[in-house]
């Protein structure tokens, strides 16, 4: 072909999302849930899908889902909106208050798609940084939003890929400075939100600009439906109706969404299963000798091996880094004896790290063997 469309500018240099997608049978490098939903759900979701005049447009308001979800969260419908996963969300907020010439101010190392999102709607990108324990101290969330005046922040808490909590001092530090230098939008991220110990859920209200994302890809057990969601302040919600696309929410996924939440208990005692088991998870990955396990508020942790600890020689570039070698020594290591685990190696800030997503029981043992025998040969 002669004469091929022009690519915008701005999107030659970036690079798509990456994260290997490998047939192993030890899969714990995406955070999900190692449980799938209960099966009285998938019996009454696909009952009730039979049962819908599928030639027709779905809801377009997703009325139902959205007051459903309010109601279990305790909130008023209106502060309700719905997308395919909480990455539509963030994108429908940056499509409604980003774009040319404003920023997004991130706090690295965090969740990559908020940048990337940000870049995708031509909003600039600007970072703060988190401490090497990878903590946020309210001071420098202030200092950076004095300094970068963003129009959005991201917060993602617990944050990924470290599992740290942001304090509730964190997040009103973050809108103080918003509101001081004239206003802005505070985003926290909660993906996670259902194992820490509080949430900015209790924050939000049609006078604080705030949004709390979530989904239900992770402890839903529903990350093939693509659902996710926010609770914004109302009139925030009325604008982000206006951005996205009419119809987009379909009929499978508002109905699922709207079912699975008479499941709650259960779910609830399944982040209660999860939490132990990272508590074991964590246990037995201290005892590997020159290991450092960051704490962890959400279904996942984050580690380091020791420098040279990894056992065989390395291949190139040995000496250059030996601390991100040794991270991606122990990768491949992993991979090789069926267990794959998030690569974050050779990322800037988390230099030889590599991410543990809790499993079941057994899957979390299978990496706990190839763990120690790799490490302790
Ligand atoms: C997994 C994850 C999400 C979920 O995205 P979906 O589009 O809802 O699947 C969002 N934010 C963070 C930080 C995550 O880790």
């Amino acid at each position: 072909m002669g004469n091929r469309p022009r690519l915008r500018d701005d999107l030659r240099e970036l690079a798509g999302y990456h994260s290997p997608q490998v047939d192993v049978s030890v899969r714990l490098n995406t955070n999900e849930s190692p449980y799938s939903p209960p099966a009285e759900f998938v019996a009454a979701w696909t009952d009730e899908l039979a049962r819908f005049p599928l030639h027709r447009y779905p809801d377009r308001g997703a009325n139902a889902l959205r007051a459903g979800l309010a109601e279990s969260l305790d909130q008023p419908a209106n502060r309700l909106f719905c997308a395919n996963g909480s990455n539509e969300v963030l994108q429908t907020i940056l499509l409604a208050y980003g774009g040319p010439g404003r920023r997004a101010l991130v706090f690295e190392p965090t969740y990559a798609l908020h940048a990337h999102i940000s870049r995708i709607t031509a909003t600039g990108v600007v970072e703060g940084e988190r401490d090497t324990a990878f903590r946020l101290d309210p001071d420098a969330v202030t200092v950076a939003i004095d300094e970068h005046r963003p129009e959005i922040v991201f917060l993602c808490s617990p944050n990924n890929p470290t599992g740290i909590v942001d304090s509730p001092a964190t997040v009103r530090a973050a809108l103080d400075a918003l509101d001081r230098n004239g206003g802005g939008l505070l985003v926290v991220d909660e993906a996670y939100g259902e194992f820490a110990p509080w949430s900015a859920l209790e924050l939000v209200s049609d006078d604080v600009a705030l949004v709390v994302s979530r989904t239900y890809s992770k402890v839903w057990s529903m990350a093939a439906v693509r659902l996710g969601f926010c609770i914004a302040p109302s009139w925030l919600v009325d604008d982000l109706d206006k951005v996205v696309l009419p119809y987009h929410l379909s009929v499978p996924t508002q109905i699922a969404g709207r079912l699975a939440l008479r499941w709650r208990d259960e779910m609830a005692g399944r982040v209660e299963a999860l939490v132990h088991e990272r508590q074991r998870l964590v246990a037995r990955m201290e005892a590997v000798p020159g290991m450092t396990v960051f704490e962890s508020g959400a279904n996942f942790v984050l580690f380091r091996p020791g420098i040279g600890s990894a056992g065989a020689p390395l291949n190139e570039a040995s000496g250059a880094n030996p601390v991100a070698d040794a991270g991606q020594h122990l990768w491949e290591a992993l991979l090789g004896k069926g267990v794959l685990v998030r690569n974050f190696a050779r990322w800037p800030r988390t230099d030889g790290c590599l991410r543990v997503t809790v499993g079941t029981p057994e899957e979390d043992d299978a990496f706990l063997s190839a763990l120690e025998e790799i490490l302790e040969p």
